[in-house]
């Protein structure tokens, strides 16, 4: 293939297909292949679709991860191509003519990305333009063709939500629901923040089954958020052999072994942050610290202390996986996730060998 230039910005067409195979690999729906997603993508910087990226109580970090990074990633780009009308951390217009656009843009077709969570007690506690946030999410809601919720506030209120969540803040989806909408469909894209991977992955699973994708019990797609951040760790075998960092900075820190002993909750977390990393695959959180569990609801009360030890799990002993380590944990999705991994260990004939050498996955592409 030749170096031409894709329809992507910046992209040649050679590293567009490339992309576009991580994409469907991740979106792993049998007979599905880069031609496909390329295809698809293609089609949709043809269409520009409008988009409405609102934000309401958050820390802007999803936006200015996915819209303004220094070393953007394919999807980043691909998302700075498609027609977002309206953004404010980005758009020129502000002040009255903003107001004007955002009426405007409502009266059409749009799709809604939904950036932050939503005050609801008191609902003045985030007034736009003199509204609350309450009443200019349900109008976005009833007016879009779809809506996601992009990062771990939108999705499930995030640290605003924490003990003693003074604004009585929400996600999208649980607002939706305590404002009289049996059965919302939202789709939760979480993590803190938000990660465009997720986003165009997901974009491109509906153009190319014409489906929306299955979403967990949570409203999280499943292709995307049905593994665990332990199932797709580079640290696994050291935690199935029992080698583990007892503090930052010591002899297994320095080897890369488990981390799961100073604090981390890659057991109890589902994303898929070890498939696809952060900052265009550079790296991720667990290559230089602990998963603090950010994509799981309520994850600021209920995964502190952050550095410490979480119970729930046993770890195995020096020199394999016993028997103790699967069906302890907490909640029967992380069992389940625990002895999927194990049956692949097993499958693929690495457990009880002692799990990888101790620079495993020092250069491997999955760190
Ligand atoms: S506990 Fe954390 S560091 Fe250890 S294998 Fe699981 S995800 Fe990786
Ligand atoms: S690895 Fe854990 S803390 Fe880091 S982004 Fe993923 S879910 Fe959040």
């Amino acid at each position: 293939m030749s170096d031409e230039m894709s329809t992507i910005r910046g992209v040649t067409r050679r590293d567009f297909v490339r992309y576009c195979g991580g994409i469907a690999a991740l979106i792993g729906v049998k007979g599905v292949t880069d031609v496909d997603v390329a295809r698809a993508l293609d089609t949709l910087l043809g269409v520009r679709p409008s988009v409405v990226w609102t934000s309401f109580q958050a820390c802007t970090g999803c936006a200015i991860s996915l819209l303004q990074s220094r070393r953007p990633s394919v999807s980043d780009l691909i998302l700075r191509q498609i027609s977002l009308d309206y953004q404010e951390n980005v758009m020129a217009a502000a002040g009255d003519a903003a107001e004007h656009l955002y009426e405007e843009l409502l009266e059409g077709e749009f799709y809604w990305v939904a950036e932050g969570s939503v005050a609801t007690d008191p609902p003045e506690a985030m007034l736009i333009v003199g509204r609350p946030s309450t009443e200019l999410a349900r109008e976005a809601y009833d007016r879009a063709a779809a809506t996601i919720a992009i990062g771990s506030c939108a999705t499930y209120g995030n640290v605003q939500a924490s003990n003693p969540n003074p604004t009585g803040a929400m996600g999208i989806a649980d607002f939706l629901r305590s404002d009289g909408v049996a059965d919302p469909v939202v789709i939760n894209l979480s993590r803190c923040p938000g990660n465009g991977e997720d986003l165009v992955a997901t974009l491109s699973y509906v153009l190319v089954t014409g489906e929306l994708p299955e979403l967990d019990a949570i409203g999280r797609p499943v292709f995307l958020y049905g593994q665990t951040i332990h199932d797709n760790c580079f640290r696994r075998g050291h935690f199935d052999a029992g080698r583990f960092a007892e503090d930052f900075g010591d002899e297994g820190w320095e080897k890369d072994w488990c981390l799961y002993k100073v604090g981390c909750k890659g057991p109890f977390t589902f994303a898929p942050c070890g498939n696809t990393m952060w900052n265009g695959g550079v790296s991720w959180c667990v290559r230089n610290g602990t998963c603090i569990g950010c994509a799981e609801p309520a994850f600021w009360d209920q995964q502190t202390p952050f550095y410490e030890q979480s119970p729930g799990v046993t770890v195995p002993g020096i020199g394999g996986v016993s028997a103790e380590t699967i069906g302890i944990g907490l909640g029967a999705l992380t069992a389940v996730g625990l002895g999927a991994h194990a049956v692949a260990q097993v499958a693929t004939g690495r457990l009880g060998k002692g799990g990888p050498a101790e620079d495993a996955g020092k250069t491997g592409g999955d760190r």
